[in-house]
């Protein structure tokens, strides 16, 4: 770690280290149960550029696994609302040409858009419509990324960004969305700007609800006779500032909120085994990695994590001994409670394994454990166990969410 970070967008090398979550194991690669490690383990940091705003992974040790696990449903509705939203303001004409950079998380819209009329072109061929659905923060060159996105954009054309927005990750003291292999978390603000460096204008933008907010951005080229940003795009630029995405000190709350996430899922682990209470987790996620690691969770408290994904059966949690089960062990153990690691899918879980709470156990939202900042949508079903000490600094960021 000598040379201070460069920023993957801009250049510039001023900027603050934001969210320091220590040392970390890679939490795409899940290890075999028999493998006993330790497992390598990496620096997970993110960091502000001073300049233009962009939110960033540090450095990236690690080589990209990404195993390809069931797309959740919450967010293939997502891409239907998203392709609707995009056609009523007239961005989708039928007979028009598509680009997509898509995801490797799945989600591609090219099924919706050819419903529509859209055709994809072939390999770096111009588009009317370039989509791009969660993809660009996979670039660690986020500068050379965007612009190869531009160049595609046909004249009178249109890029589709879609994005978890950093406000949204303040709001809801969203810490471990940073991982390895996401080198950027994008605000409106650090976008625009981001934007302007390519050539391309803002144009329109809509909010969603996946993720706690999530922000589809229409651009075009920024020529003379382009169309002034629309109302939509000012309400978010406005409500960026609100949260202080680009404030070193607002955007260093997350560190805060992980410590009192951490502190409180273990704090709840433990008051269930004292109780005499079988738990299991629900969705062996990535973003669940870091967590269970700071609170030094291990198959003791948690004895494993259901997962629909075969790939991830037989493994364990990376850094930790937790191993990943089959949804069938819902119905043979039948856990006092669930602890769901992707509240995105509580709709879905809830539907698919009725057992659960047949047998009277319950769905709780891991990260409506973290004390009292969790998201207005959690729907908590269990009111979590007090920390033992209230982290300082708590009520500023319940104060940024009122
Ligand atoms: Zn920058």
């Amino acid at each position: 770690m000598g040379t201070a970070p460069r920023c993957r967008s801009c250049r510039a090398r001023t900027g603050h280290l934001v969210l320091d979550l220590g040392l970390q194991p890679a939490c795409d690669y899940f290890p075999r149960c028999d493998s006993p490690g330790p497992d390598p383990d990496y620096p997970l940091q993110m960091w502000l550029c001073s300049a233009c705003g962009l939110a960033q992974l540090v450095a990236d040790p690690t080589v990209p696994e990404e195993p390809k696990g069931a797309e959740p449903a919450a967010l293939i509705a997502q891409a239907a609302d998203a392709v609707a939203a995009a056609e009523a303001a007239g961005f989708l004409r039928s007979g028009g040409k598509v680009a997509e950079y898509g995801s490797p998380h799945g989600g591609s819209w090219l099924g919706l858009l050819a419903d529509l009329g859209l055709a994809p072109v072939r390999d770096g061929e111009p588009a009317d419509v370039v989509v791009d659905c969660f993809g660009l923060m996979h670039a660690a060159d986020q500068a050379a990324a965007l612009a190869e996105r531009a160049a595609r954009v046909a004249e009178g054309g249109v890029l589709l960004l879609q994005y978890h927005s950093l406000d949204a990750v303040i709001r809801h003291g969203q810490w471990n969305v940073l991982r390895h292999g996401h080198y950027a978390y994008y605000s409106t603000t650090a976008l625009v700007t981001m934007l302007g460096a390519a050539g391309l204008r803002a144009e329109s933008a809509w909010a969603f609800g996946l993720y706690g907010g999530t922000i589809l951005l229409a651009a075009s080229r920024n020529t003379a006779g382009a169309a002034p940003a629309a109302q939509s795009v000012w309400s978010l630029l406005a409500e960026d500032a609100r949260v202080g995405v680009c404030d070193q000190a607002a955007v260093a709350g997350l560190q805060r909120d992980c410590r009192a996430h951490a502190d409180g899922l273990r704090t709840w682990l433990r008051a269930e085994r004292t109780a005499g209470r079988t738990v299991l987790g629900y969705g062996a996620a990535s973003r669940a990695v870091a967590l269970l690691r700071l609170a030094g969770i291990d198959n003791a408290l948690l004895p494993a994590i259901v997962d629909a994904s075969p790939a991830k059966q037989g493994r364990r949690m990376p850094g930790t001994d937790i191993p990943v089960v089959h949804p069938a062990e819902l119905g043979a153990r039948l856990p006092g409670a669930v602890l769901l690691f992707l509240a995105d899918l509580r709709a879905e879980v809830r539907a698919s394994y009725p057992e659960v709470e047949a047998a009277g156990g319950r769905w709780v939202d891991a990260d409506a454990l973290s004390s009292r900042h969790h998201d207005a949508s959690g729907c908590l079903q269990h009111e979590p166990e007090p920390l033992q000490a209230p982290a300082p600094g708590r009520a500023d960021a319940a104060d940024r969410q009122s």
